[in-house]
């Protein structure tokens, strides 16, 4: 079985993560799922999971679950339409949060602690203020 030495922020260590299909996370997505290829994911024992980067832009992963999961998703859904609607580019969103969160290469998959993804949080929270009105 492929394994690979993860950090998860549940078990606060490194772990032997696994693969698992987005089925065996998600059992709630079946429906959904039937329209598209289920993804990989590595998971931990305890649960928590992050989704593999098949671009391989990023080969560092963190696992999280439960709320930490949830600020990550929030993230994401602040700043990924100010690049899907051209407002900045993709390179020029990571490059402000980079510099922003002292991050040296910003991704949410790599936040590690509860702290970074809160300041993350807000930071995202603002840059998305500057174009959407909420
Ligand atoms: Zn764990």
């Amino acid at each position: 079985m492929q394994t690979k030495k993860l950090h998860c922020t549940s078990c606060n260590k490194t772990v032997n993560a696994t693969i698992k299909k987005e089925t065996e996370i998600y059992p709630d997505r079946k429906a959904y799922l039937a329209k598209r290829e289920p993804r990989d994911y590595w998971a931990c024992v305890c649960g928590s999971h992050v989704r593999v980067d098949k671009e391989k832009v990023h080969v560092r992963y963190v696992l999280t679950t439960g709320k930490f999961s949830a600020i990550k998703n929030n993230i994401h859904s602040l700043i990924d339409p100010i690049w899907k609607s051209k407002k900045m580019t993709r390179p020029e969103v990571y490059r402000y949060m980079s510099k922003i969160t002292k991050t040296k290469d910003f991704h949410v998959s790599l936040i590690s602690c509860m702290k970074d993804a809160e300041k993350a949080l807000k930071e995202a929270e603002t840059l998305n203020g500057l174009y959407f009105n909420r």
